[in-house]
Formats: C-alpha cells, structure tokens, sequence
C-alpha cells in the first residue's frame, strides 16, 4: 500500500483524474489523424454503494442486475466489502460540437465522426476506467471497473429487454448526473450526446446529490407533455410517445448500422445516435420553451 489518500481529498484526486486524462489523453482521439479529441470536459459524480436505487433497479430489470457490493466481490472474491464501504464514480464524456454537428446532418445513419467516437472514443474510455481503478488500486484503494469484468454480460430483461448486468447510464443517474428521457438516452447538464463510465471503489465519499426525483425529470415528453422531437429522428421508427423500441433500434443500430459504418468508413463499429442530436436534449438540459 502507498500514498493513500482518504475522504474529501480522494475525491478531488479522483476528478482531477479523470479530467487530466480526458485533457491529455492521445488516446482520447478520433484516431484519423487530425489531432481531434473524442470527447470535451467530463462531468464527474458520486453514489453510495448502498444507496437503495440499487436495490431497486435489481427489482425492476432482473436479478442478473449487479449491486456495487456483488460487482466489487467479483473483482476482489477473497476480501468483498460492505455495500456501505463502497462509492460509484461516475463520469460523463460529452461528444464534441463538431461530432454532433455533423451526425444532426445524418437522416439515416451515423456520421463518419460519430462511429469514430464509437470506436476510438469509447475505447479511450475503456482505458479510463482501467487505469483509474489501477491508479486506485496502486495507493491502496481497492477499485473495479465493472464493465471491464469478465463476467459482465448482456441479459434480457423481462420488463426491459435487453439488459446487461451492470449499467452506466444507472450507475450516472444515481450519481445525480442525469434522468432518461424517451428514447431511454440519459438528459446530463451537457445534454445526453455523450458516453458514460463508472468505476466502483472502497472508500465512502461524499455523494452527489441528485436534483430530481423523478427519473424522467429532464425529458420535457414527461415533464411538461412536449417536445417528442426525437421520435421523428430515428429512421426506423424505434422511437414513438410509447417510447423506445429496443428490437427495431437494435436491428438499426447493430446490423444495418455496423454494415454501413464498414463499408463508408472503414470501421468495425455499430452505431447511429441520430435521436441524439438535432433535439433540445442533445447539449444540456433543455428548458420547457425548446419542447414547444
Ligand atoms: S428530444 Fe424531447 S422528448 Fe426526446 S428525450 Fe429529449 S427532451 Fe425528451
Ligand atoms: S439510436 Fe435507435 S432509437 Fe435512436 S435514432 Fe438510432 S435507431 Fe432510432
């Protein structure tokens, strides 16, 4: 053990993790030779292990559904820990103005940026996750990136269809980072064009708190009975004022998308995020004006 660090000062340490990484990071890249970063600024929050929206979104999307203590036990099986020692850290890594850009100008599949970002972005983020919960790890913190377990899976929810055993966007709303909106995107202060990790460690921090209670509190659809201005974004009518059709996304996104972004770029990636962009919701929290 070295150069542990506790309480207020972990969590200043951690953000300013997080932020170095995304400021100087190569890796944070589209990866074409430009120079361009992936991602802007993150936005960085907290949530208790044992906070009870755990709990219940286990209840709700299906027993596969890790708590912060089971996900911590499989990645330390000889020293688990009280869910009450244990902290999420969240973070938001917002896509640029020029990806987003670019992807509003798309009616039917992604930009070349945005499954740039898919790749190349979400593996700097992989690399995020790594190297924080090793960087913990190496002064004495013990700390797991859940998504990069090997035991981490897609499931089929029966209430929610397809599922995974932990979830990012989750994890980020309990860390009071965001609320869903229809088409199941999460609505941040930097608006839900963005990717989102989390990486869970034993050390109690201090919460963020969240300024909703309601997780649907950002997306004007259900707060004010407005907007729906994702619902004519997607090419293949995934989206409706019943929501989100995960089958008729997935077939878009993972088959027709995938072919496409091989072909016209090069890239083996899936994607879309069309409903994404060119929405109030793409860039902050939007105000009940913008739905109208
Ligand atoms: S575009 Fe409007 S309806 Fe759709 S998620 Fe955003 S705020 Fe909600
Ligand atoms: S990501 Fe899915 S829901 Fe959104 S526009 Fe694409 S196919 Fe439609």
């Amino acid at each position: 053990m070295t150069d542990k660090i506790a309480g207020p000062a972990l969590a200043d340490w951690i953000r300013d993790f997080i932020a170095g990484q995304v400021a100087t990071s190569p890796e944070n890249s589209l990866a074409d030779g430009s120079g361009e970063r992936a991602f802007d600024q993150p936005l960085v929050g907290f949530s208790a292990g044992d906070d009870p929206l755990y709990q219940e979104y286990r209840r709700h999307i299906g027993d596969f559904f890790w708590t912060p203590a089971q996900a911590h036990a499989l990645a330390f099986p000889d020293d688990p820990a009280p869910a009450s020692e244990l902290t999420v850290i969240s973070w938001i890594l917002p896509q640029t103005q020029a990806t987003k850009d670019e992807n509003a100008g798309q009616n039917i599949y992604c930009s070349r940026r945005w499954a740039a970002v898919r790749l190349f972005g979400e593996k700097f983020n992989a690399l995020l996750r790594r190297e924080l919960a090793q960087a913990l790890c190496d002064r004495g913190v013990p700390a797991c990136a859940p998504m990069l377990l090997p035991q981490w899976k897609m499931e089929i929810s029966p209430a929610y269809n397809f599922a995974s055993t932990w979830s990012e966007r989750h994890a980020a709303h309990t860390a009071g980072l965001g609320t869903f909106g229809l088409c199941d995107g999460l609505i941040t202060p930097l608006g839900k064009a963005m990717r989102v990790g989390s990486v869970i460690v034993r050390a109690r921090l201090e919460p963020t708190a969240r300024p909703y209670a309601d997780h649907h509190a950002y997306c004007l659809f259900f707060s004010h009975g407005t907007c729906g201005k994702c619902i004519p974004r997607c090419p293949v009518g995934a989206l409706s004022e019943k929501g989100h059709d995960k089958n008729k996304c997935s077939r878009h996104v993972r088959v027709a998308g995938k072919e496409h972004n091989q072909r016209e770029f090069g890239l083996e990636i899936e994607g879309c995020g069309l409903c994404q962009v060119a929405v109030p919701c793409a860039s902050h929290i939007p105000a009940p004006e913008e739905g109208l």
